[in-house]
């Protein structure tokens, strides 16, 4: 059994691996400050005795009593709508909250997984995109606060273990969906799954053409654990590379929920990325992971938790 510290723990993905952590019979300390968490994605995590939560902002200094096996680093702001609400939480969560969490773990001389993005290649310029691709972001542009700042982060998981010998791990996100997001978390999955279960239009930003891969929650979660139990120190591709169009996605998403109400066209948000597609692999030759939920059956999965949501905000 192994001491493991998952900041982000209220969150869609950090609730989610705090379980499976527990499941696997590991103990395991939570830490939110809840901006954009809910403490109720937590239900199961708190059953067992082997878990412990701890409310607190993680670019504040972060004390832990007792030995770490693993500090895996999820918190952040992660909803375009919500970074670019809060900009300077942002950038502090990912530069600061990394720099604590990086120094707790170096004090602990534990293993530190730090959860990137595909953000990182901004607005590509290849597709798919390996972990070769530089990227092409604007560091002044709309979506920088998020961007750079991951950017940061990874350079400074680098830092750690370049100078102090740090065993680090660094999971590229890309775009994940599933049960436990918010409804008013403004990604696209629960706009479009809100949308269609109260029969208002789908908003479609720009002409739908840009496209994105979704990956399953539970996919992803096996794919940080085979990194987490890794020894790769470079960063990896996660997520699924069936590449859809957002036209598409709106189609699937009325047909799962069985919705009538059609689509509507709004304004693209400045430098909404064109294309998103994971090279993945990497994930597979190294991890000797890929994903296994498609789409539509990772949708269908989702429907009834979003149906619940709806019904609890009535
Ligand atoms: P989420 O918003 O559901 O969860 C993030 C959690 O971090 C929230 O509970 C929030 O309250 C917490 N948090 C934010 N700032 C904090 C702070 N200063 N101190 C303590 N807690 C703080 O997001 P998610 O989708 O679960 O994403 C988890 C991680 O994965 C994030 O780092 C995100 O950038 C990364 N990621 C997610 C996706 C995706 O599609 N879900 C894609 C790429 C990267
Ligand atoms: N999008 C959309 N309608 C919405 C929300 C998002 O068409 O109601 C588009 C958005 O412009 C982007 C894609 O869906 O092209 C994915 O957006 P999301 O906010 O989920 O995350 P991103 O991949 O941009 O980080």
């Amino acid at each position: 059994m192994s001491r493991i510290l998952v900041t982000g723990a209220a969150g869609f993905l950090g609730s989610f691996l705090c379980d499976r952590l527990l499941a696997e019979g590991h103990e395991v300390i939570g830490m939110d400050n809840r901006v954009s968490g809910q403490t109720e994605n937590l239900d199961a995590a708190f059953e067992h005795d082997r878990f412990s939560f701890y409310e607190h902002d993680v670019t504040e200094f972060i004390h832990v009593s007792g030995e770490l096996d693993a500090v895996l680093h999820l918190a952040s702001l992660a909803s375009p709508v919500f970074y670019r609400d809060y900009p300077i939480k942002t950038l502090k969560v990912g530069a600061l909250g990394t720099h604590k969490t990086l120094g707790l773990a170096k004090e602990k001389d534990a293993t530190y997984l730090f959860t990137s993005t595909s953000e990182v290649y901004g607005d590509p310029e290849v597709n798919p995109q390996p972990e070769s691709y530089r990227g092409n972001v604007d560091p002044y542009g709309p979506r920088s606060c998020y961007d750079e700042s991951k950017r940061y982060g990874e350079s400074l998981v680098r830092a750690y273990r370049d100078e102090h010998d740090l065993d680090v791990r660094v999971a590229r996100i890309f775009n994940t969906y599933g049960p436990r997001m918010r409804l008013d978390d403004g990604r696209v999955i629960p706009n479009f799954m809100r949308q269609a279960l109260t029969g208002e239009e789908l908003t479609i930003y720009g002409d739908g053409e840009q496209t994105r891969s979704f990956c399953y929650v539970s996919d992803m979660i096996d794919g940080l654990v085979a990194l987490l139990e890794s020894d790769v120190q470079e960063p990896v591709n996660i997520g699924n590379p069936d590449e859809r169009t957002i036209n598409e996605l709106a189609e699937i998403v009325l047909e799962v929920t069985g919705g009538e109400s059609g689509f509507t066209y709004e304004e693209l948000p400045p430098q909404d990325p064109q294309v998103r597609w994971p090279d993945i692999t990497k994930a597979r030759e190294e991890l000797g992971w890929g994903p296994d939920v498609g789409l539509r059956d990772g949708l269908e999965q989702s429907v009834e938790y979003f149906e619940m949501q709806l019904e609890a905000d009535i």
